[in-house]
């Protein structure tokens, strides 16, 4: 597969070009806000939206692939029912190395057990192009987590080599490959550029660091086996709301609610999907109005064995947290930090 180079005015013309296909083509743009302007995905309609300089975004890309709320079928009371899924193309511009980790961690996890068409049927229809981390978020701490960098899942990887002037490309996929021969006048990249990518990639590995988690991730697992019964999920638990911000904005959460929804006319309906999240109230509340995770501090215990344990022990150690510190921004009273609270437990347990 090909590695390009692209200077600023090749690129905005690829850019343009794709916008000017049949496909969607979604990235990263500026969002104003009322305290500083944001970074949000969102349609683009033309190459001068698309910001690869940014930091982090307020909602990782996994809503492309998982909407917040969509109609899985609908039906007739009495009747017949009509499964919706949703195949439109799309190119998705400017993913990170961790939302891409994450992504393809949910399409390992969407794909075992019981294979779930919607998920997949979206996943199959969007290219990616993935981009290498130019500014550093106020949270991150991909290096870490080991996520700094990515190697699959993406179609191209774009690098800037500085400032946007100029963008190394590689396509690993033949849809890749295929979008990036309409790059007209790219050129080969030479051993230079490939080489100030790989110094790019490496100070990404040690320098994407806001918080040092004290292990390997690796190692999570084994210090969660002896936690279960530590202080710390009582102690940070006091000040949780419950808002589940944590959760809907992290881009390795991906349970949902399932509802029938009937009609007004009460002779048709709909079956609905909306994400949903561990720290809500009612997230375990089920018939009879039994909740298993009533207490606060067992849902906050919960998400963090989730990441560290429980999703790892499905897809083959891989920790699900990737370190884009979303969460820690999001957290009003300041306790979600999965750093923190591994690194407290830390100090009390070898792994
Ligand atoms: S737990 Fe927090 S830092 Fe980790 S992936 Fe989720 S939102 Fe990002
Ligand atoms: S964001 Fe913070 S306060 Fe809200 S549910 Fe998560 S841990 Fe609790």
């Amino acid at each position: 597969m090909s590695i390009k180079k692209l200077n600023k005015d090749v690129f905005k013309s690829f850019v343009d070009s794709m916008i000017a296909s049949d496909q969607s083509v979604v990235g990263v743009k500026e969002k104003v806000q009322a305290k500083g302007n944001k970074f949000a995905f969102g349609p683009l309609e033309n190459a001068d939206q698309l910001r690869l300089d940014y930091d982090v975004t307020l909602i990782p890309p996994k809503k492309y692939m998982l909407p917040q709320t969509e109609t899985l079928l609908t039906y007739e009371v009495k009747g017949e029912s009509k499964q919706h899924v949703d195949e439109q193309k799309l190119i998705l511009v400017g993913v990170h190395p961790y939302d891409m980790i994450a992504i393809n961690q949910m399409d390992e996890l969407f794909s075992q057990d019981e294979y779930d068409t919607h998920y997949m049927t979206r996943r199959n229809n969007i290219t990616v192009i993935a981009c290498d981390v130019v500014n550093a978020s106020e949270n991150i701490f991909a290096s870490s987590m080991e996520t700094a960098v990515v190697e699959k899942g993406f179609d191209i990887l774009l690098t800037d080599l500085g400032k946007g002037k100029e963008y190394v490309a590689e396509a690993i996929t033949e849809k890749g490959e295929a979008l990036l021969a309409t790059a007209v006048d790219a050129t080969d990249a030479d051993d230079k550029d490939i080489a100030k990518r790989s110094a790019i990639q490496e100070a990404n590995k040690k320098d994407l660091d806001k918080h040092t988690l004290n292990c390997k991730p690796s190692e999570l697992s084994s210090l969660l086996e002896q936690a279960y019964e530590h202080p710390v999920w009582e102690e940070k638990a006091k000040t949780c709301f419950s808002c589940g911000s944590c959760n809907t904005t992290c881009p390795t959460c991906y349970c949902f609610d399932v509802q029938d929804l009937v009609n007004w006319n009460l002779k048709d309906g709909q079956r609905e999907r909306s994400w949903d999240g561990c720290l809500l109230k009612d997230f375990a509340n089920v018939a009879g109005d039994h909740n298993f995770r009533k207490q606060k501090e067992s849902r906050f215990r919960h998400r963090l064995y989730r990441k560290g344990k429980y999703v790892p022990t499905k897809i083959g150690g891989q920790v699900a947290c990737v370190g884009c510190g979303r969460c820690v921004g999001a957290c009003v009273p300041d306790i979600a930090n999965p750093v923190a609270v591994y690194n407290r437990l830390l100090e009390d347990i070898k792994p």
